[in-house]
């Protein structure tokens, strides 16, 4: 069965630690392509702000559009309201019904699993896969005791590369007037430039 990988995210911005992961996630799993989901409004980071759906969608393109297999999905902005990865997945479902599901995520996101809305329903549609996060290698057995034993067949930890970038350093560099060469792509630090974003105070 072919393999599809999709990487969600609020992509505020999106950084070269989602692109190499994701490439890393691709030649380990052998996946025919990585789909990138922005969020509308993420569940997770409801009381936050952020840069609008159509800027932080514009850059995702901006920045996977050198990868030929690489997608950007705008199925959550879309929908609107909150972008709950349980309603994305039964979609996807249908739209590749001959696919095995891959959702890529930081292995600093397997601890909050058990959070996620209809988790246990998410783990009959698509299998985890973490991509490495320094301090972050314990995660399955807290899963474990988390979500029980259905966490150790349905999370992968993937031991990829490590990138230490984040987009909340990303936006602290632009505030701060710092370079972002080899955090963004360049197209995306453009965009970022002539757009003004993420010059006001958090
Ligand atoms: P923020 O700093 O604003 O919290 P973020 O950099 O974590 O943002 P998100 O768009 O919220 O970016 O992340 C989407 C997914 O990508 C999450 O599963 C997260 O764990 C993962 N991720 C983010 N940065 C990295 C990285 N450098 N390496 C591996 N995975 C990452």
């Amino acid at each position: 069965m072919k393999k599809l990988g999709i990487l969600g995210g609020t992509f505020d911005p999106i950084h070269t630690g989602h692109i190499n992961s994701a490439q890393a996630v691709y030649e380990q799993l052998g996946l025919e392509k990585v789909l990138f989901i922005p969020a509308y409004i993420p569940p997770h980071k409801m009381d936050q702000e952020f840069a609008h759906a159509a800027d932080r969608y514009n850059m995702t393109v901006l920045a996977t559009e050198p990868y030929t297999y690489f997608d950007v999905s705008d199925i959550e902005l879309k929908r609107s309201g909150v972008s709950y990865t349980i309603d994305t997945m039964l979609e996807m479902k249908k739209l590749y019904p001959d696919y095995e599901l891959y959702f890529i995520i930081g292995a600093d996101s397997v601890p909050l699993l058990h959070t996620w809305d209809r988790i246990y329903d998410l783990f009959d549609l698509v299998t985890f896969a973490a991509a490495y996060r320094p301090g972050y290698s314990n995660v399955i057995e807290t899963a474990c005791e988390q979500l029980g034993n259905i966490a150790r067949e349905k999370i992968i930890l993937l031991d990829t590369p490590e990138y230490a970038v984040s987009s909340t350093e990303i936006r602290k560099c632009v505030r701060e007037g710092a370079s972002l060469e080899g955090l963004v792509p360049q197209a995306v630090e453009e965009y970022i430039r002539k757009n003004q974003l993420y010059l006001a105070a958090e």
